[in-house]
């Protein structure tokens, strides 16, 4: 059966440049960076091209970027490293919708000294800078707002509320995993302190991610041993992963504009079909300030995961939720914290494609699911049209 894969913002698909690119390093290529010999040594001019691919994606310059294994490393390594650069302050401000990665780091710290503020958001899953100005305060030792949100792809207004965070003297980290290589981001016009991008969202490998460090920002290291990345993140490095995420990076480079017109085109006939032929199915995020790839449908009175499985019938991979959370039943947090009602919460799928995805496919999902909520709903106590 032919695998119809809309999950690309639980993992990607690697592009075969970057598999290409990757296999010498495993083979032949296989010595440690830091190796006096020129066999190991000679890797460090490559792992310094990849560098300079993954910083001309977000308009970095090579320094300021470290790798990492994953974007939780990245955010993880982010805020513990603004909180130790300034330990007197104990606020962290954030927001209810971020991935776990940042989530249930801010939750662990609060309840470890820290006092953390979860900005909400509204029915949209839209972020009103004036929480944030009202929250900051001389206690602040970190703002973390993702750049775009995994399960809606709602892209939250980074640039206009930078600047403010920045004024008062604080620390700005944004998780923009789901955002790198799907939209243009360049840090010299929006000057955030520190970004996080993870390889297997962008058609990279798994186990790679990297973390964008302003030049002077204050860094600790979270993973202390040998003196990797200048000491900034311990550990040899993943070397055949990071070349294939600079080539990634290279790619996502050359395609991002006219690739994510022709996604585009695809996700918004996907949802357009979906929401004209089912009845009671809703649309989850805001329509306009949204990823190119991400659509986030609710079915009313039926359960996300029994779409999955009867979707998976037919070789159709989708999400319900985010796919690091899914597995339990509760609703997912985004679409609480958007005050979706809870009987569409439960039936909400969301659909993420990428440049491998073809209208053919669409098409296909287009004629199988109305009959898939038709024949749920039959089942349905609940449903009654
Ligand atoms: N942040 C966001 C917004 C994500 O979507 C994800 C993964 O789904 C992560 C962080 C974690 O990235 P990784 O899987 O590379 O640890």
């Amino acid at each position: 059966m032919k695998v119809i894969y809309t999950d690309n913002n639980a993992t990607t698909q690697v592009a075969p440049e970057v598999v290409e690119e990757m296999l010498p390093y495993f083979h032949d290529l296989y010595g440690n960076p830091s190796s006096m010999h020129s066999f190991g040594g000679q890797l460090m001019r490559k792992l310094k091209e990849a560098r300079e691919k993954v910083a001309r994606l977000i308009g970095a310059t090579p320094d300021e970027i470290l790798f990492t294994s994953c974007g939780t490393e990245s955010d993880n390594t982010a805020i513990r490293a603004a909180l130790a650069s300034d330990p007197d302050k104990k606020q962290i401000i954030t927001t209810r919708v971020e991935h776990p990665a940042v989530k249930n780091l801010c939750e662990y710290l609060s309840k470890n000294g820290y006092s953390v503020t979860f900005l909400p958001v509204d029915r949209q899953g839209r972020l009103d800078p004036e929480h944030l100005y009202k929250s900051l305060s001389n206690d602040t030792a970190v703002v973390s707002i993702m750049w775009a949100n995994n399960e809606t792809g709602v892209i939250f207004p980074i640039e206009e509320i930078v600047q403010m965070v920045k004024e008062m003297g604080i620390v700005f980290h944004t998780d923009a995993v789901q955002a790198v290589g799907k939209i243009p981001i360049d840090v010299r016009k929006v000057p955030v302190d520190m970004l996080s991008l993870s390889g297997h969202k962008l058609h990279a490998s798994k186990g790679v991610g990297a973390l964008y460090v302003r030049k002077g920002t204050k860094f600790s290291p979270f993973l202390i041993g040998g003196h990797q990345e200048r000491g900034r993140r311990a550990g040899t490095e993943n070397v055949a992963s990071i070349i294939g995420l600079g080539k990634a990076c290279e790619l996502a480079g050359k395609h991002i504009k006219k690739e994510n017109e022709r996604v585009k085109y695809l996700r918004d006939k996907l949802e357009n079909e979906i929401l004209k032929q089912i009845p009671n199915a809703m649309l989850n995020g805001d329509r306009e300030h949204r990823l190119p790839n991400t659509t986030n449908i609710s079915f009313e009175y039926v359960e996300g995961e029994a779409i999955l499985l009867m979707m998976n019938e037919f070789g159709i991979c989708a999400s319900s939720g985010s796919a690091c959370t899914s597995g339990s039943l509760e609703p997912s947090h985004v679409l609480r914290a958007m005050g979706v009602p809870f009987t569409a919460a439960h039936g909400s799928i969301r659909f993420s494609l990428s440049i491998y995805n073809t209208e053919e496919e669409i098409d296909f999902i287009i004629e199988k699911l109305p009959p898939i909520i038709e024949r749920l709903r039959e089942l349905s106590p609940y449903w009654k049209q």
